[in-house]
C-alpha cells in the first residue's frame, strides 16, 4: 500500500509568536509569516505536506472579532478536503474565546483544528513558540490506522498539553504554561511520545462539515461582587437590543438575596433576554438547587450554565442567537453538550 503524506495547513492569524521587538520602543509587534517560516528551519523537517495562510495584516488576538471567526471557518471549509488537519497560530490573549466560538460553528468537525501560540516570540533564545508549533502540526496530522483523524477536534495545545478549545481559558500572563481545562481532563500530553487519552476525544459519525458563520453580538456579561449596584445590573439589562446575558455568580451559583436584583433578572427573563448562571471558580459546576442564594436565581428564570468556561457560554449564546434559534430553544440547548463544552 502507498503511505500518503499527511497533509496540514497552517493558518497564521497573529499574536506573540511571530512578533519582534522594537529595537526604539521595546514594545512587541507583529511581524509577517516568512519572518516566522525563517526562524522555524525544524518545519521542512517534516514528512508533510505544510501549506500556509496569512492574514493580512497578522493581528494582536486582543482585536480578534467574530468577523475574524467567520474567517477561520470559511478558510477551514474551503480547504476542509485538501489537509488531514489545521493549525491556527493565535495570540494567547482570546485564543480560549477563538476555540470556542469555533468549536460551534465547525459543526460536524473530522479533523483537528489545533491551535496554539507562544507567550515569547518565536526569534527569542528561549521561546516556547517551536515546541508548540511543532507538536500542533503533529497532533493535527495524527490519524488512525483507517485514516480517521486522532483528535477530531477543535483544542489548544499549549506547553506539553492538548486541550478541548471550548474547555480552556488563559490563566497566566508569564508562565508557559498559560493555558488550563479545568473541568476536562487533557485529551493528551506531550513527552517523550504523545499519549493520547482516546476515551476523552468526541468520536463523531463520518458527516460532511457544516460551516457556521452568523453569530449575535447582542450578549453581556455581569460579573456580581459585594456591593453590585442596581443601577449597573440594570444598565445592562435594559439595554435596548440585549438578547442574553452571561452572569457570573459565587461558587455553585449564587447571588445576593437582595429583592430588586431578583426582580430585575425576573423581569428581564420575561423579556425574552436569556440570562446565563456560570460560577466565578475556575473549577466546578454551577447546581443553583444546592443553597437558597442559587435556588432564587432559578425561580426568576436564570438557566445553569453547567461547569463551562465563561469563553465557552458566550461563545454558545452568540452562535445560538446568531442561527435564529428562539429564546426558549436557545435556553434548552444552553443544558445540551453540543461540541463537548459541558458535562451533561
Ligand atoms: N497580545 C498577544 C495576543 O494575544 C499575546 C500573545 O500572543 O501571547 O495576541
Amino acid at each position: 500500500m502507498i503511505k500518503r503524506t499527511p497533509s496540514v495547513l497552517l493558518i497564521y492569524t497573529g499574536g506573540t509568536i511571530g512578533m519582534i521587538e522594537n529595537p526604539l520602543t521595546g514594545v512587541l509587534d507583529v511581524f509577517d509569516f516568512d519572518h516566522l517560516l525563517d526562524e522555524i528551519p525544524e518545519l521542512k523537517r517534516f514528512d508533510y505536506r505544510i501549506a500556509t495562510y496569512q492574514f493580512d495584516p497578522p493581528i494582536d488576538s486582543s482585536d480578534m472579532e467574530p468577523t475574524n471567526w467567520a474567517k477561520l471557518v470559511r478558510i477551514i471549509n474551503y480547504n476542509y478536503r485538501r489537509y488531514d488537519g489545521f493549525v491556527i497560530l493565535h495570540g494567547t490573549d482570546t485564543m480560549a474565546y477563538t476555540a470556542s466560538a469555533l468549536s460551534f460553528m465547525l459543526e460536524n468537525l473530522t479533523k483537528p483544528v489545533i491551535l496554539t501560540g507562544s507567550q515569547l516570540p518565536i526569534d527569542t533564545l528561549r521561546t516556547d513558540g517551536k515546541e508548540n508549533l511543532i507538536t500542533a502540526i503533529e497532533i493535527a496530522a495524527a490519524q488512525h490506522a483507517d485514516g480517521t483523524a486522532l483528535v477530531p477536534e477543535v483544542c489548544i495545545f499549549f506547553e506539553n498539553h492538548l486541550m478541548r478549545g471550548n474547555r480552556t481559558s488563559k490563566i497566566n500572563a508569564e508562565h508557559f504554561n498559560a493555558f488550563r481545562s479545568f473541568n476536562y481532563p487533557p485529551l493528551a500530553r506531550a513527552g517523550v511520545h504523545i499519549r493520547y487519552d482516546e476515551h476523552l476525544i468526541l468520536h463523531p459519525d463520518p458527516m460532511l462539515l457544516k460551516p457556521h458563520y452568523r453569530l449575535s453580538t447582542q450578549v453581556a456579561v455581569i460579573t456580581l461582587f459585594p456591593g453590585i449596584q442596581e443601577s449597573i445590573v440594570n444598565a445592562v439589562l435594559a439595554l435596548p437590543d440585549i438578547r442574553a446575558v452571561v452572569l457570573k455568580t459565587y461558587g455553585s451559583g449564587n447571588a445576593p438575596r437582595k429583592e430588586w436584583l431578583m426582580r430585575r433578572l425576573g423581569e428581564a427573563s420575561e423579556r425574552d433576554i436569556v440570562i446565563v448562571n456560570v460560577t466565578q471558580c475556575s473549577s466546578g459546576q454551577v447546581q443553583m438547587e444546592r443553597y437558597k442564594t442559587g435556588v432564587q436565581l432559578q425561580s426568576v428564570g436564570v438557566v445553569s450554565g453547567h461547569d463551562s468556561t465563561p469563553e465557552a457560554a458566550i461563545t454558545k449564546l452568540m452562535f445560538l442567537l446568531g442561527q435564529g434559534y428562539s429564546t426558549e430553544e436557545v435556553r434548552r440547548l444552553m443544558h445540551v453538550s453540543l461540541a463537548g463544552e459541558i458535562t451533561t
